[in-house]
């Protein structure tokens, strides 16, 4: 299908010719018409002229044989009707018709006109023949003295047709013209037209994103310049593209990666852009462009009703349910304007654990002031009471120190454990590892804990490898992980039970297992013993020295070897305790790469 340009260009190409040829056809028909009109009158007076001699002594006598006999016999040779006329309008002759049947001719309008003037011309309709005629009438004198009349005269209609047939002819020659103008029209329009169809699809490809389609055009002319310009603009608008295209992928992988949600909403609650922290912080499926405000925290509403009153920024906790679990939730957010685009831009930041972090070091701060302060008001009360006159009183002053001292051991031990928990924490103790054989440190701590084992009657059976079992750890740490344990097995574990402490190697790790036939742990206390300060039974752990640090410093202190620790417990049937530690010994594991996200 031809475009609507084509058509356009076309049609006004076909009216342009037909008009052409229509004005140049009605010229030269009336151009024809005249000159026909013309010639055929000269001819008329010509022939009327030169019967004007002939006529005369055949009127002035009114000798109508010799009349009837010149107009017969000049009529036929020159078919033109020829009618002689007397000054009385009596016709004299005809060459057509009999005169007494013509009515007398002094009023026609040539007759009158030839008597007053000496020709006269007329074109009319003739009664007699009944066709239109022209007529051409000469006076004919003698001496001065009109006798009468010459009339020639030819039916209109030979001149009609003469008229028709070159009406035929030039309308012929004019719709041959028009056909071959029309054939030419045809090429040229299409030679106009392809070039500029395939540039007009080439840029409709190009708004509709094809930004690789160009065209084909080898032409100097303006077209051509207009399809090199219309490819320039192409590359330039793809390289553009392109460029858009790499920026937003950049600022969206960046905005991806980002831990924080950010989520940007226009004044009538819509999301414009969100990433997928944002979305997930605050439950949108990817779908959904509009904010439901009636699901939105209210701190959350708060900040936006800010922002938008105040075109400043604001900013507020809010509390968040994800994946069933309570997060705390940091919201700025701040007004933007972009183009057309305006709205309030919300960072959201999961400071849940921030806070447990600030929740744990008070606590902990608080723990430690508490457990200072047991000790301490003990140490002073007896003091007190000995300077008050008790440490003259033989039978208190003694006990009074000793429950001082006692008081004063656990003053060191606590100091210690808190000083143990700070070194672990400290940047430089994963720094000072080496290789250290595991078994050997199991031996010496069962070897240090041989009296109290015998003096509680308890049987502690050591199942170590042959083999040393190299750990890449510190020596100190590794120390205190045992010895914790085990002390912990040997406190809570009643006279004449035992331990057994078995060391392994499974794979690229040392597994060491502490099992005890002690009092076990109840099950809800499980997921709590490794945190500072937690235990069980205060009072019991209290009476045997502990400080409530032991787990803590043991898990701190293996996770900081990439080990793991785990408690297995039953109450009054015993507790296993597994440290898992990778050996240092082991092959070079080169791991998988991460999968692709
Ligand atoms: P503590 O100094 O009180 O021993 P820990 O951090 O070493 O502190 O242990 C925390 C608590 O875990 C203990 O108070 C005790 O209640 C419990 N516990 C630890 N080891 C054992 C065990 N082998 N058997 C039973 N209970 C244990």
């Amino acid at each position: 299908m031809r475009s609507r340009f084509f058509w356009r260009l076309y049609i006004t190409y076909f009216s342009l010719v037909v008009l052409t040829a229509a004005a140049i056809g009605v010229l030269t028909d009336r151009q024809f018409r005249e000159e026909l009109g013309v010639r055929v009158e000269q001819q008329l007076i010509r022939e009327s002229a030169a019967l004007v001699p002939a006529s005369r002594t055949l009127l002035a006598s009114g000798d109508v044989a010799g009349a009837q006999a010149l107009v017969t016999e000049v009529g036929s040779r020159t078919r033109t009707r020829i009618t002689l006329v007397l000054p009385d309008g009596a016709v004299l002759a005809d060459s057509s018709e009999a005169p007494e049947n013509m009515d007398n001719h002094r009023d026609r309008p040539e007759v009158v006109e030839a008597l007053r003037t000496g020709v006269g011309i007329e074109q009319r309709f003739s009664e007699t023949t009944q066709t239109a005629r022209l007529y051409v009438a000469n006076s004919v004198t003698v001496a001065g003295q009109a006798v009468g009349v010459v009339r020639t005269s030819v039916t209109l209609a030979d001149i009609r047709t003469q008229i028709a047939t070159m009406r035929a002819r030039v309308a012929q020659g004019a719709s041959l013209g028009i056909l071959f103008a029309l054939g030419i029209g045809l090429f040229v329009a299409r030679r106009v037209m392809a070039p500029i169809a395939e540039m007009s699809t080439v840029s409709e490809s190009l708004r509709q994103g094809d930004y690789a389609a160009r065209v084909r055009l080898d032409r100097a002319d303006e077209i051509g310049v207009l399809g090199k310009n219309l490819n320039q603009l192409g590359a330039e608008l793809s390289q553009r593209v392109s460029g858009l295209g790499r920026q937003q992928a950049q600022l969206r992988a960046f905005l991806g990666a980002m831990q924080e949600g950010v989520v940007a909403i226009d004044p009538q609650d819509r999301v414009v852009f969100s990433n997928a922290m944002g979305r997930r912080l605050l439950h949108l499926d990817p779908g959904v462009h509009e904010l439901d405000m009636t699901q939105m925290p209210s701190g959350l509403l708060d900040v936006l009703a800010e922002v938008r009153a105040m075109g400043t920024r604001a900013h507020s906790e809010i509390i968040q349910s994800i994946d069933d679990e309570e997060i705390i939730l940091d919201a700025r957010g701040a007004p933007f304007t972009a183009d057309d685009d305006s709205g309030v831009v919300l960072v959201l930041y999961d400071i849940t654990n921030m806070r447990r972090l600030e929740r744990i070091r008070t606590d902990f701060v608080a723990n430690v002031s508490h457990e200072l302060k047991t000790p301490l008001t003990s140490i002073q009360g007896y003091v007190e009471t000995l300077l008050d006159g008790a440490i003259h009183d033989d039978e208190y002053n003694t006990r009074f120190l000793e429950k001082t001292h006692l008081q004063v051991r656990r003053l060191t031990l606590l100091v210690a454990d808190l000083l143990s928990l700070a070194r672990i924490e400290s940047t430089s103790f994963r720094t000072e590892s080496e290789p250290i054989d595991l078994r050997e440190i199991i031996m010496e701590s069962a070897a240090y804990r041989h009296d109290p084992l015998r003096a509680k009657k308890l049987d502690l059976d050591l199942d170590l490898p042959d083999q040393p079992l190299l750990i890449d750890g510190e020596s100190e740490g590794l120390r205190q992980v045992v010895d914790n344990l085990l002390d912990n097995a040997m406190n809570y574990t009643a006279k004449k039970g035992s331990i057994r402490v078995q060391l392994r190697s499974d794979g690229y790790d040392g597994v060491l297992r502490i099992e005890d036939t002690g009092i076990g742990i109840p099950e809800d206390a499980l997921a709590r013993i490794f945190e500072r300060f937690y235990r069980v039974d205060k009072g019991r752990s209290r009476e045997l020295g502990g400080t409530g640090l032991g787990l803590s410093i043991v898990r701190n202190i293996v996770q900081r070897m990439q080990g793991t620790v785990a408690v297995e417990s039953e109450v009054g049937v015993g507790t296993v305790f597994t440290v898992t530690l990778p050996r240092a010994d082991q092959p070079v594991v080169i791991s998988d790469p991460a999968p692709l996200a």
